[in-house]
């Protein structure tokens, strides 16, 4: 794990480029687990590195209700793992697909833990969590529920499945309003990127406060581009996955489809 900001952990795991956070508590004691990754081999080497550093793991948050965001296992112990009231209750409703959609992902996943979520009260601004002050910025871009975490007091911003340089921006398709959605979060970002120094993508690496302006303007130029007619030329699109050109294919014809009505 690296630290980005005092007090603030992350480890980049080879699936998707997926990254793990971990924000430890003003007392040094306590810790909060963002979205731990990925296979059950790795979480549980987290666990034993927490526990190596004397961290106990008494608050979580999934980011939001897709799969490889609601993983965990016994060794990260009881502690509550949060998510939006929205987000939580989608996580619930879609258990069996998770699971499934994790095994056909990838070999060695824990997937017993994809219920394992503990609701926050609608509209909440502020983690439950006692060991430091995290803001909760909840949106609807990319899955229903989605929420980025805010730490005023070092200015990072853990994002979740957004502002990544490695994937262009998903939307959700079984969304009513896909392009706004995103749009409308990618506004939300703006509004605090003063106040971020340190941004922490779910998928790709940790950029800072000019790279979070950049991806921002990168995600913006990417939907616009979705309404033109000629294929743009995202660096993201350039010798991707074949999911992630699928996912583009998809996100344009639906866009387009909605502008056409
Ligand atoms: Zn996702």
């Amino acid at each position: 794990m690296i630290e980005v900001a005092d007090g603030v952990l992350v480890a980049i795991h080879p699936f998707c480029t997926t990254t793990t956070t971990v924000v430890v508590g003003a007392d040094g004691t306590e810790c909060l687990v963002v979205d731990p990754a990925v296979t059950a081999a790795e979480i549980d080497a987290l666990a034993g590195e927490l526990a190596r550093r004397g961290l106990v793991v008494t608050g979580a948050f999934s980011t939001h209700p897709h799969w490889d965001h609601l993983l965990w296992r016994p060794a990260l112990g009881e502690a509550p793992r949060w998510a939006t009231a929205t987000g939580a209750q989608r996580a619930l409703a879609v258990v069996d697909d998770n699971a499934r959609k994790a095994r056909e992902a990838l070999d060695g996943v824990d997937v017993s833990g994809m219920a394992r979520v503990d609701a926050l009260p609608q509209a909440v601004e502020v983690l439950p969590w006692e060991g430091r002050s995290c803001r909760v910025l909840e949106h609807a871009a990319h899955a229903q529920g989605h929420a980025a975490l805010l730490l005023p007091d070092v200015g990072v911003l853990v994002a979740g499945d957004m502002l990544s340089d490695v994937e262009i921006p998903l939307l959700d398709l079984e969304a009513r309003r896909p392009w706004d959605d995103y749009a409308e979060a990618l506004d939300l970002f703006a509004q605090v990127a003063l106040s971020v120094d340190v941004v922490v993508p779910g998928h790709g690496s940790v950029g800072d406060r000019a790279e979070l302006v950049r991806r921002i303007t990168a995600d913006r130029n990417y939907l616009a581009s979705l309404l033109l007619d000629d294929e743009q030329d995202d660096p993201r699109l350039a010798g991707a996955a074949e999911w992630l050109l699928t996912e583009h294919a998809d996100a344009r014809r639906r866009v387009r489809g909605d502008v056409a009505r």
